[in-house]
Parts: structure tokens; C-alpha cells; sequence
């Protein structure tokens, strides 16, 4: 299949992008996550994804739509900011691999055993009937461990926390 994968970061994608092209798949990124912050942070993060893309001479779309505004706004009020969070990444992957003609749409946020593994992939599954294209789903946790092992080999930037100023907060804030 023709697949746009949802990139988060280098790391994240680094087993992922190994397991699909493994499986006979045609793989292009997609980076697109206003949710990052700081923007030095963000920079960081992308700066790595395009030294990872160079590396394996693997296609790639950046979506440079950095809003931090709307993405605020809506974290704020949404009841659950994950939720939030994931739908506005996953619904922009699904309209450019339409536009662009792929089979289906998918996201490396499915490697990390830190984010909420059963509401991505229900939040793709229901993104793909709105939208009419296909939800890759695969779990990937299982080689998050490796991807960790691949990134260190190739010198890529590992981030310390999720993304989001909120998610900065809960791992740096002290907790007393
Ligand atoms: S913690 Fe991560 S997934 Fe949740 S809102 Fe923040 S950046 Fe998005």
C-alpha cells in the first residue's frame, strides 16, 4: 500500500518506517505538529526528522502550519487535550493523503507506550470512515525499545517530554 505516516519525530519513526517498508509497503512522512513548544523545541524535533528522511532516502511532506495559537485555544478548552490533540493531527494526515492520492493514513504515535494507544487508534478508525481512506493500524509498541536502540546508533535528538507546554510542565514541574 501507499501509506502517509504521521510523524511526530525522528525517533518514533525510526521502527515504524523499518516495519512497513519490511512489509512490501510504499512509506512518505508527513510532518505536521503544531502541538510542539516551545518552537526551538519544535525546530529541534523537525531538524532531526529531516537529518532521519536524508539518511534513508525516504519521501517527505512538512506541513510548516505552526499554529500555536489555535492549537492553545483549543487544548484549553478541549475536555480531554490528547484527544484534542490527536484528532487535529490525524485528521490533517488523512486530507493530504487523500488529496495526495495515498490508500491509507497512519501515525508513529502508535510506538509510544506513553500516549493513549486504544484512543489513536479509535480516533483513526473513526477519522477514516468521515474521510473515506484507509486507517493503517499496526501496533508498534512493540518496538519502541529498538527504536530507542536505532536513534542512539544514528545520533538522532530525543526529546524529554510528549510535546505540548503542558506536557513540559508535568515533566519538569516539581512535584511535592
Ligand atoms: S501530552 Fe502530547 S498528545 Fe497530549 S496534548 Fe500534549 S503534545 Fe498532544
Amino acid at each position: 500500500m501507499k501509506i502517509l505516516i504521521h510523524v511526530c519525530c525522528a525517533p518514533c519513526f525510526t521502527y515504524p518506517h523499518k516495519r512497513m517498508l519490511e512489509e512490501g509497503h510504499d512509506v512518505t512522512a508527513y510532518f505536521y505538529n503544531p502541538n510542539i513548544h516551545p518552537y526551538r523545541e519544535y525546530k529541534n524535533r523537525l531538524e532531526s526528522v529531516e537529518k532521519y528522511v536524508e539518511l534513508k532516502g525516504t519521501k517527505v511532506f512538512y506541513d510548516n502550519n505552526y499554529d500555536i495559537e489555535n492549537y492553545l485555544r483549543g487544548a484549553l478548552a478541549a475536555e480531554d487535550r490528547c484527544t484534542f490533540c490527536y484528532t487535529g493531527r490525524l485528521e490533517q494526515t488523512a486530507k493530504m493523503a487523500r488529496q495526495l492520492e495515498f490508500d491509507a493514513f497512519t501515525t508513529t504515535l502508535l510506538i509510544s507506550p506513553y500516549q493513549k494507544h486504544d484512543t489513536l487508534a479509535q480516533i483513526g478508525k473513526k477519522i477514516a470512515e468521515q474521510s473515506g481512506i484507509e486507517f493503517y493500524y499496526e501496533d508498534f509498541r512493540e518496538g519502541y525499545q529498538e527504536s530507542r536502540n536505532i536513534s542512539k546508533d544514528l545520533g538522532l535528538y530525543m526529546q524529554k517530554y510528549c510535546g505540548c507546554i503542558f506536557s513540559e510542565k508535568e515533566r519538569y514541574f516539581p512535584q511535592l
